[in-house]
């Protein structure tokens, strides 16, 4: 038994007048907010605890919801209402301007950036969507008040924890200072870089920092105007005010970053740092100012017991590229569905061993990639078409990375080695390899293939040929649907096993040779001589 002490806490037992929930999520920022949104589509309650009553529009730190993090946002019944809510639909931009300034002369342009698109494409069932992070944040508030089971407190911060073999025991502050105890199966800390459940557990970030300074500002200037067209960033390049920006809505409030500027300096230069950008006197008011310093930092470890660390608390990375809060929702779904599973008692906990074999993997990759291109920002890049071109591709074209992630190598995915060979970021192509993201197809009635998945494990394949997979599934409690894919579909002859989260958990000529036991973490691959 693992007893973690907590001031004023003795013992982990259950104290009388302590409240029970399943799961308790600590932190609502975009990973507690995902993280409960997964469990309730599989029916399973929570708790979430969030310091903030208010979330901060002066604050907007993520811009970028990428592919992934849309399509699964469209599981949720959640993609239509954040594109409502966006101030910056797709159609008015899918563009990157590189320029001399906002006044000045184009250098060149990336089109269709952050899986910006307004064609309908094959390979995936939702494009990505340019909003700040605080309106995600407040749409998916909205969508939680709405759904039975989750109960939402904000106000209130996890100051505790002790754990057992049976469950833990959290500590909870109100919003009037009151403390109080949850006891729960499960605790989610999703409680960012700066929250405490890291700590409580004994995990510690790995990784180092970036020694420049950032500094963001959020201003509005309703008169600002370029001849430059709509774009989702600027980029200023090549002279002496070296910068991106861009619009937060369209009735002028707008954000700029400025790479290398000292918090001390930003704050007293602030106007003439956003005239530099524009290229030209435009009046403005400076409503926030937000110095940060990009990081890259992984915990030495992602769970201890039932207490698994999700999102930032896991990880840290720098924003070029637009993946740290996309990450903390794959993280979320990974962890929630499988968590459900073993509440919903058809996997057993040793499902969940898995959650830190496969994110630590897509992380170190995120990681990575961000750092990469971090080796040029504004202030390092020439005035050169061809030289930003080559140096910034990868920051704006990254499918491989957003959709191309893989789960290969994972205890709970049939066997194949995972790659040594480095992961291409940039270009996404569909596999039906286990562990890979089922490649996505629209169907003839112009619905989603994703749309036709059950909200358990799927069995796409001929159809008439997995009654035996069908009862071995119905023995062991394991929700699956059977469908057939679209006629035109490259793998229409086989069967893929899909799992909650849409990757493949298994490929096979015959439903018989599929080993349920082997993905829900009954059994390892190898070490069974019989099909489950
Ligand atoms: C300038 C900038 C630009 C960025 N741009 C992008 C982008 O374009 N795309 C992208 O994907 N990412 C981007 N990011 C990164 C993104 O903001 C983070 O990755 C994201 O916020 C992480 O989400 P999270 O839920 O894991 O953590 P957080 O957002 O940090 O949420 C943690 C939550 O836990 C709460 N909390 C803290 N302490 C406690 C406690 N004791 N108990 C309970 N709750 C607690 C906090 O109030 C907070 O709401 C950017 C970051 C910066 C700095």
């Amino acid at each position: 038994m693992r007893d973690m002490s907590v001031p004023g806490l003795v013992g982990t037992g259950t104290p009388s007048g302590a409240g029970r929930t399943p799961v308790l999520v600590a932190g609502g920022g975009p990973a507690g907010l995902a993280a409960a949104a997964e469990l309730s589509l599989h029916g399973i309650d929570c708790v979430v605890i969030e310091p903030r009553a208010e979330v901060s529009h002066r604050r907007p730190r993520a811009k970028t919801t990428s592919i992934r993090t849309m399509e699964h946002l469209r599981r949720w019944g959640v993609a239509g209402k954040l594109r409502d809510a966006a101030p910056l639909p797709v159609a008015w931009s899918q563009r990157v301007t590189f320029c001399e300034s906002l006044a000045g002369r184009r250098i060149t342009d990336f089109d269709g950036a952050f899986g910006l698109t307004t064609e309908r494409d094959d390979m995936f069932a939702e494009s990505g969507q340019q909003v700040p992070q605080p309106v995600v944040e407040e749409v998916l508030r909205a969508h939680l008040r709405g759904v039975r089971g989750v109960d939402v407190r904000l106000g209130h911060a996890v100051t505790g924890l002790a754990h057992d073999d049976d469950g833990v025991l959290v500590t909870v502050r109100s919003e009037d200072g009151a403390e109080y105890l949850i006891r729960t199966g499960y605790l989610l800390g999703c409680d960012g870089a700066g929250g405490v459940v890291r700590d409580l557990i004994g995990a510690r970030y790995i990784g180092r920092s970036d020694p420049r300074p950032n500094f963001n500002v959020v201003f509005r200037a309703p008169d600002l105007r370029t001849s430059l067209g709509p774009a989702v960033q600027y980029w200023v390049v090549g002279g002496p005010a070296a910068g991106l920006m861009g619009r937060l809505d369209l009735a002028g409030t707008w954000w700029a970053g400025f790479p290398g500027v000292e918090p001390a300096f930003g704050a007293a230069h602030v106007s003439a740092l956003i005239c530099g950008l524009i290229g030209a006197p435009v009046p403005h008011e400076v409503l926030a100012t937000d110095p940060w310093t990009a990081r890259m930092l992984v915990a030495d470890r992602f769970a201890s017991g039932r207490v698994y660390l999700v999102g930032e608390s896991a990880h840290v990375n720098p924003p070029w590229g637009g993946h740290g809060f996309n990450t903390s929702v794959g993280d979320a779904v990974n962890i929630a569905w499988k968590i459900a599973a073993v509440c919903r008692g058809w996997a057993p906990p040793e499902l969940l061993d898995s959650y830190e074999d496969e994110r630590r993997h897509v992380v170190e990759q995120t990681v990575a990639s961000a750092e990469s291109n971090m080796r040029a920002l504004a202030g390092d890049l020439p005035a050169d078409a061809a030289a930003i071109q080559r140096a910034k591709r990868a920051e704006f074209h990254s499918l491989g990375l957003v959709l191309g992630y893989s789960y290969a190598g994972s205890p709970v995915i049939q066997f194949r080695e995972r790659s040594a060979e480095p992961a291409n970021t940039t270009t996404y192509t569909p596999s039906a390899e286990p562990g890979a993201r089922l490649p996505h197809a629209w169907l003839p009635d112009g619905t989603s293939l994703y749309d036709q998945l059950g909200s358990g494990f799927t069995l796409l394949g001929p159809a008439g040929r997995a009654s035996a997979l069908a009862s071995r599934a119905g023995r062991r409690g394991v929700p699956l649907a059977l469908r057939e894919p679209p006629a035109d579909y490259p793998w229409r002859d086989e069967f893929l096993l899909v799992r909650p989260d849409q990757h493949i958990a298994w490929r096979a000529g015959d439903p018989d040779d599929i080993d349920l036991d082997v993905v829900i973490g009954r059994s390892r691959m190898g070490t069974r001589r019989h099909r489950g």
